[in-house]
């Protein structure tokens, strides 16, 4: 195999709020599992995020927590921090928007492209409140949502319909600094004409095709990626403002820019670069490496309201400005609902990752488990407590668990926990160990290929494949009447054992760090797994559960305390 270098990323989630299930599931997760297994296989990688400290909802929420927009995003940077490093997202950085560094980076971008004249400036009329002599950009103002009626539609968003806005497309729009009528009045942006880099990027998603070469498969691209793609080239790519209105952000480093800041499609993904420069200095690395390298893959993973911010936008400023990769892929998911509605912050009907983390101790990898096996690759999905207390219990326990008990319970009691000989091999036994040898691949080709959920199921399957090997050959039994015949079934049993422990790894860092001192395994890597790797004589540890049972009254709590939260807008 050989070695590759991959800059893989995941969405800045903003600091204005904490994490739910549903970003879990859309951008960190899979991203988490991804980088787990390529670093398993001995690759190069580096895996950087960090928190979007900048932007208009921030502002609005330090306004009316009657804060500063530093105390919001210094709060939440910290709770979203830790929550994932709780959960076992392991980033090599998380860094921050705020930081120096991430204003320099930005600035130096925005004065680059300005040079190569990418940018046009114009002169538009836009909603102003008087009383507070502030222009109302995004959620500075609200008003009636015109595709559906929500009374407090946003002007980039109404969340009830989940529809994208502009302002002036808000019917009865108000300032939500101070209630009025907002005025019109002059100011001036900077745009980014998308239609003037139609072309190379039509060849560059349709085909997979850079500067006349080939770029990527588009074949592994998913197809609600290309499919938005598509349609906004159809419907005719337009310019798209690159600076607001705002006195908290990146400021647009030119003279007569007062009150400018970088608008977010030129702050957060840029927000990558500046993680990835830290981690470097920290490290002693070399950031251009990772994304000026022909060689290396970059890759996104983001929810789907972010694809055409990087399939589009990030891609066009990253190649005007020259000398930078493109990525290779951008495995963006569908989104995740909850008891079959929609997740939503504001309506409050979400599963809290840090309140989860207090309330299922000990159970993180059910809920990494249970996030990946219903995750949206290719549409949305349904998260319910019901179906998440029965893939705990019926497969993790009940499969899984319930396989590693019986190899470690009866290892134990049989052999004093040594790994017991491999005698003369039936067919049977051949059979099995072929199959063994085959999961390795199987997994990590679908995770390769960003599928997560099957490369999940592949690995149930190995140990649906143990529980029936020893199901059919019951070496209790043999014990008594076939000495032999029961060592290398339970030689081969622990051998499944000790694949499931690496090739978990991804999937539930917890539970394979603990069947891996169950088993007493150090120094393996993913290139043992499939192997006859645990030798005859080697000991094992004490037996205990890998997974606990989740209780009706747990999940009836957490279903109250759901709809008990849930407000009404
Ligand atoms: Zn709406």
């Amino acid at each position: 195999m050989s070695k590759k270098r991959y800059t893989v990323t995941s969405a800045l989630p903003y600091a204005n709020g904490p994490l739910h299930i549903g970003h879990i599931t859309g951008a960190y997760l899979p991203a988490d599992i991804y980088v787990r297994y390529l670093k398993a296989k001995g690759h190069d990688v580096v895996f950087v995020c960090g928190s979007d400290e900048h932007g208009a909802a921030i502002t609005l929420r330090a306004k009316k927590e009657e804060v500063s927009a530093q105390e919001i995003v210094d709060k939440y940077h910290e709770i979203n921090k830790k929550s994932f490093q709780d959960f076992g997202i392991d980033f090599d950085i998380y860094h921050r928007t705020s930081d120096k560094l991430h204003h320099h980076t930005a600035q130096e971008f925005f004065k680059t492209l300005e040079g190569k004249s990418v940018f046009s400036k114009k002169t538009t009329e836009q909603f102003y409140d008087k009383k507070y002599k502030q222009f109302l950009a995004d959620r500075y103002i609200i008003g009636t949502c015109p595709k559906c009626g929500h009374d407090h539609a946003y002007g980039d968003q109404c969340e009830k319909c989940g529809s994208a806005l502009s302002p002036e497309e808000l019917i009865n729009p108000k300032s939500t600094l101070s209630g009025n009528s907002p005025i019109k009045k002059a100011t001036s942006h900077w745009y980014l004409p998308m239609q003037h880099h139609e072309k190379w990027l039509k060849d560059w998603i349709e085909k997979g095709v850079l500067d006349g070469a080939d770029h990527h498969d588009t074949k592994q691209w998913r197809s609600q990626v290309l499919g938005q793609c598509k349609s906004w080239i159809d419907a005719g790519l337009k310019e798209r403002a690159m600076t607001r209105d705002l006195d908290w952000g990146v400021k647009v480093p030119v003279e007569d820019a007062e009150g400018k800041v970088l608008y977010v499609w030129l702050d957060a993904p840029i927000g990558y670069i500046s993680a990835t420069k830290q981690w470097a200095a920290d490290n002693g690395k070399n950031w251009e490496d990772y994304w000026k390298s022909e060689g290396t893959q970059l890759v996104h993973f983001i929810g789907k309201d972010n694809i055409v911010f990087h399939c589009m936008i990030f891609p066009i400023i990253l190649k005007a400005h020259e000398g930078y990769i493109l990525p290779t892929n951008v495995p963006a998911n569908e989104f995740l609902n909850l008891e079959g509605e929609k997740l939503s912050t504001s309506r409050n009907w979400a599963i809290w990752l840090h309140e989860y983390l207090l309330d299922f101790k000990g159970h993180e990898d059910a809920l990494r488990y249970v996030l990946c096996a219903t995750a949206p690759e290719s549409k949305d999905t349904d998260f319910t407590w019901a179906d998440f207390q029965a893939r705990n219990n019926n497969e993790l326990v009940a499969v899984f668990g319930n396989f590693i008990n019986r190899v470690v319970v009866l290892t134990s009691k049989y052999w004093d926990g040594v790994v017991p000989l491999q005698n003369e091999l039936d067919a049977y036994d051949k059979e099995v160990l072929e199959k063994l040898e085959s999961f390795p691949n199987k997994i990590g080709e679908a995770i390769e290929k960003f599928k997560f959920r099957e490369a999940l199921a592949e690995l149930m399957n190995l140990a649906r494949l143990g529980n029936k090997y020893l199901a059919d050959t019951e070496p209790w039994k043999l014990k008594k009447t076939d000495e032999e015949k029961s060592e290398t079934i339970m030689h081969i049993g622990l051998q499944i054992a000790a694949s499931l422990a690496i090739l978990s790894a991804p999937f539930m860092p917890f539970s394979s760090d603990k069947l891996k001192d169950l088993l007493g395994l150090k120094n393996i890597n993913w290139n043992d797994a499939g192997t006859n790797f645990v030798a005859a004589g080697h000991q094992i540890n004490k037996p205990a559960h890998l997974f606990q049972k989740i209780e009706d009254d747990k999940i009836e709590k957490q279903i109250i305390k759901l709809k008990a939260n849930k407000a009404f807008i």
